[in-house]
């Protein structure tokens, strides 16, 4: 399970967010290519824009639910 405390300060403030377990497999932004994408120092993935819509939310749980090492967190706000 993702830990808010160890979150990428790079991802976008909001409610979903790529902590420090990420292994940058990318089947998140694979699958929700809308929200997540490689960081800029290219080590990990993040959250660059929190969902909009529907289709981006369903989107974004699917990678969450999908990622291998349980580094996508949501906290619900
Ligand atoms: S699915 Fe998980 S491990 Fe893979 S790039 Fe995304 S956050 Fe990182």
């Amino acid at each position: 399970m993702a830990e808010i405390a160890r979150r990428w300060q790079d991802n976008v403030a909001g409610r979903f967010y790529v902590d420090k377990e990420c292994i940058l497999c990318t089947l998140c932004h694979e699958i929700a290519p809308d929200n997540f994408r490689e960081s800029e120092q290219a080590d990990h993935d993040v959250v660059y824009k929190q969902p909009t819509n529907d289709q981006e939310l369903s989107q974004c749980i699917e990678a969450m639910d999908s990622c291998p090492v349980e580094a996508i967190g949501d906290d619900g706000a």
